[in-house]
């Protein structure tokens, strides 16, 4: 079966939004436009209906009661209404002093978690950024070690959107109940892919996204635990009072719809793509890792999700590599700040050089993803790095036996 090009590898930016998902929403925009906050007419009960529906479909999806879930506009909403949300509920101390409460997090979290925890440092709060092992991995030790006798929240996220590491989630929540600390994960990547259950799993709070489990974008949830510890938040966002007062706004029906749709789906649909994605990615990294040296895959070998890779190629350079390849959608490892392109932080996380996190790429596939475009990828990666490593000097040295890191340069 031959390939259409563009290939899409980058599923753990964004899926594409399942046809079915979109057959679900689209009669939400016409006929059934109701606002479900309408009490007193058809309109607004059928539309509260279609989002009855959606929030069982979605707790369902996780282990939750429908009661548990708040519907907010995607992951980065969800996050920063249960960090910001827990710290001022659970603050020792109120605003404007120091002292305020300890909170844990880790340094490769994704923006959504770092930057509200900074924030937070900067209103009173103190934070520790554990940093994870070379492998990756935030383990349930390394939060205990950093227990103290005022810690109020740990965020620490199910798996990495960079790397696709999976942390000790239910033993960092089994830890986090024993001491009476409020336990959030960022689950993104893991919800719909990996079998969840936030009573089985000790959660208290944990954020979702449709667009990365084949829903809409600009939809999300955050799980709220209500029992056995009842888990409270201060609001983030006011006005109507919508989904119990913690995130005012009319609902955002049609996509509410689309995510509900999209967890279903996930669901049915889970042990047979958990397999099919996993033989895609060995399949990419057993032909790279054989037809090329001086590669690594970043992170934990098996503690890992299954459509998620992340591999550094020694002496090429990563832009380079993503032009040679530019048929196949995928992430390099390095991010565009307005200045210059630095380095991935999560991968520098890792201990990884930063001349081989620039030289990254990370490929993720999704639901639609074939065997032939995996070989395809393969393929042009295997032949663009052998072309730029042709060109290289520093390659040319090292195949000749001579350590190119133990090279001193004179760049007068
Ligand atoms: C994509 C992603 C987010 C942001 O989600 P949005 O719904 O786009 O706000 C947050 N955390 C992780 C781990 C992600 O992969």
């Amino acid at each position: 079966m031959a390939v259409t090009l563009p290939i899409y590898l980058d599923h753990a930016a964004t899926t594409r939004c399942d046809p079915r998902v979109v057959d679900a929403m689209l009669p939400l925009f016409t006929e059934n436009f109701g606002n479900p906050g309408s009490r007193n007419h058809s309109f607004g009960w059928n539309s509260e209906d279609a989002v009855d529906t959606a929030r069982r479909q979605v707790a369902d999806l996780i282990g939750a009661d429908p009661k548990e879930i708040v519907f907010t506009s995607g992951a980065t909403e969800s996050n920063n209404l249960a960090i910001k949300g827990a710290a001022n509920m659970y603050a020792r101390k109120p605003a404007g002093q120091t002292g305020r409460g300890h909170i844990i997090t880790a340094m490769h979290e994704h923006k959504a978690v770092l930057d509200p925890c900074k924030r937070l440092e900067k209103e009173g709060f103190d934070v520790t950024f554990l940093e994870p092992g070379t492998d990756g991995l935030i383990t349930k030790d390394m939060v205990e070690s950093a227990m103290r006798d005022d810690t109020i929240l740990v965020t620490v996220m199910w798996a990495n959107n960079e790397i696709g590491t999976i942390n000790e989630i239910p033993e960092i929540g089994a830890l986090c109940h024993d001491r009476g600390v409020v336990f959030h994960t960022d689950a993104t990547q893991w919800v719909g892919k990996m079998p969840t259950d936030v009573k089985r799993d000790n959660v208290d709070l944990l954020s979702l996204s449709a667009h990365k489990m084949y829903g809409p974008k600009g939809v999300g949830a955050l799980y709220v635990r209500r029992r056995r510890p009842r888990v409270r938040l201060t609001a983030i966002q006011e006005g109507g009072g919508q989904e119990r007062g913690l995130r005012s706004g009319t609902l955002n029906v049609s996509g509410i719809v689309g995510l509900g749709k999209a967890c279903e789906l996930c669901a049915e649909e889970m042990d047979s793509e958990q397999q099919r994605l996993l033989k895609l990615r060995k399949r990419v990294e057993d032909k790279i890792s054989a037809s090329l040296d001086v590669i690594q895959v970043n992170g934990h070998a098996d503690k890992r999700l299954p459509h998620i890779t992340n591999i550094s190629f020694g002496f090429v350079e990563g832009e380079s590599l993503m032009m040679a390849v530019k048929d196949v959608a995928m992430s390099s490892g390095s991010a565009c700040t307005s200045a210059s392109l630095e380095p991935s932080y999560v991968l520098k996380a890792l201990g990884v050089g930063d001349d081989l996190a620039h030289s990254s790429l990370r490929i993720s596939f999704g639901r639609w993803s074939t065997e032939e475009e995996a070989d395809f990828a393969a393929d042009k990666i295997i032949e663009a790095v052998g072309k730029l490593r042709e060109l290289s000097p520093l390659f040319d040295m090292h195949n000749e036996g001579i350590d190119v890191s133990k090279i001193e340069w004179n760049t007068h």
